[in-house]
């Protein structure tokens, strides 16, 4: 029996023995094509020569060197890049190991912003529900998906709770898209007077909500007004493109086409394409002068920030993607795959949506097409599908039957960027 503790500690694994560009090979030789990215990491496919070849170089270097010692050439080009293709107004990075410990940070970054502003009375997250931002607590917390928050809800801090932007479900008929924007733009505006203006640090949000909906896009206008709302209110805005960002809606950044630019912006997944764990809040530059005016440092660290071989396979990463102009692939080849998803899944009696944008897909399985009726959550569907896409060699992301109990089950397709038609 596995000494691991595993996702599930019931039922075994098949060994992952070998992976090749879309593909990867179990024990058996059996050959999966990777659909899902691994959730929307594996940008690349695997085994990219370049992204090996730069880890290499980089072990062979400085695998290792503290960041209260040293930084290194390779972790201050990271930042560069990133800086140099962010959205306006972001000027540095901080470096993590994934995209729970970018949201962590975030959130400190963002209540230390006030400290060191002479605002401290602002303690007060808002987010929203059917969201998702990571496992560790004060990610948890800003998280609204009820069935991984159960447990350890006596354990988290209180956040200031609005709907989230879901138009299959929540748009009314007798609204435009643009109405149903609006709509939740005063829901937001009455929650920040309800908690008082003064009191909240800020308004957390997946641009295009992955996990938890299953590649839900925002719909028009939303951000624009959210942007407002926070500039208004002296809020900051903290976007999470751990999932969605990285190129895989076909634009670098999924706020780019939003057209409005986040205070603090986390990623992760894409960033490192799953050749090194590594994640980054991007921050604003008015946030960080403010700590270099105030304190001088950001009270948080990590062992492994800013290591030099994971910078070394997200540089690479970024260059491939850059290089390659594999945001042109990302934009035809989601056309295709939406192309493909709605000529054979549009009709079927039990796909209520198909919804998203670049190479992030999600499929809305429900029981009943009109009334839009989820499944049963005890039939636990989204565990049967993943069972039949495994055994016919596909790698995709099933979720659902858990949120809020009856919120249903999709599927979320997010394959590398280098997906050919033919796969
Ligand atoms: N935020 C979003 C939107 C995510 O989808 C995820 C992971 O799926 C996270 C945060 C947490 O990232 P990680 O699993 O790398 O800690």
């Amino acid at each position: 029996m596995s000494k691991i503790v595993h996702r599930s500690l019931r039922g075994t694994l098949p060994f992952a023995v070998s992976a090749q560009g879309v593909h990867i090979t179990d024990h058996e030789g059996k050959q999966y094509i990777d659909a899902s990215g691994g959730a929307a990491v594996s940008c690349l496919g695997h085994q990219h020569p370049d992204v090996l070849a730069a880890m290499h170089a980089q072990i062979d270097t400085v695998a290792y060197a503290h960041t209260s010692f040293f930084t290194t050439q390779v972790a201050e080009d990271l930042a560069d890049t990133l800086v140099a293709n962010a959205p306006a107004g972001i000027g540095h990075v901080y470096l993590v190991s994934g995209g729970s410990e970018a949201i962590e940070a975030a959130l400190k970054m963002a209540r230390q912003y006030f400290v060191e502003t002479g605002e401290p009375d602002r303690s007060v997250f808002i987010a929203r529900r059917q969201s998702y931002h990571g496992n560790t607590l004060g990610a948890l917390a800003v998280g609204g998906n009820e069935w991984r928050r159960k447990q350890f809800a006596p354990i988290l801090i209180d956040v200031g709770r609005v709907s989230p932007c879901y138009a299959y479900r929540d748009q009314l008929a007798t609204e435009t898209p643009e109405q149903y924007s609006e709509r939740l733009a005063q829901e937001l505006e009455a929650t920040i007077a309800e908690i008082g203006a003064k009191r909240v640090i800020a308004f957390v949000a997946e641009t295009v909500v992955g996990a938890t909906l299953g590649a839900v896009p925002p719909t028009p206008g939303y951000f624009k007004r959210v942007r407002e709302i926070c500039d208004r209110h002296g809020i900051l805005l903290i976007a999470d493109e751990v999932m969605c960002g990285m190129g895989r809606t076909g634009t670098l950044h999924a706020v780019e086409q939003e057209g409005i630019a986040p205070d603090l912006m986390a990623i992760a997944k894409g960033l490192g394409g799953g050749y090194q764990p590594i994640g980054a809040v991007l921050a604003s530059t008015k946030i960080v002068d403010a700590f270099r005016k105030g304190s001088g440092l950001f009270q948080h660290g990590h062992t492994y920030i800013g290591h030099p071989v994971a910078a070394a396979a997200a540089l690479a990463v970024q260059k491939v993607i850059a290089r390659d102009k594999l945001l042109d692939q990302v934009k035809a080849r989601g056309a295709y795959f939406e192309k493909k998803l709605r000529a054979t899944f549009g009709n079927h009696p039990n796909v209520g949506d198909i919804r998203g944008r670049g190479l992030f897909w999600g499929v809305e399985l429900v029981e009943d097409r009109a009334t839009k009726k989820p499944f049963d959550a005890a039939l636990k569907l989204h565990a049967k599908v993943k069972a039949a896409a495994m055994q016919a060699g596909l790698m995709c992301y099933p979720m659902g039957g858990t949120i809020d109990g009856e919120r249903g089950d999709h599927v979320l397709l997010a394959p590398p960027f280098i997906i050919s038609e033919a796969a």
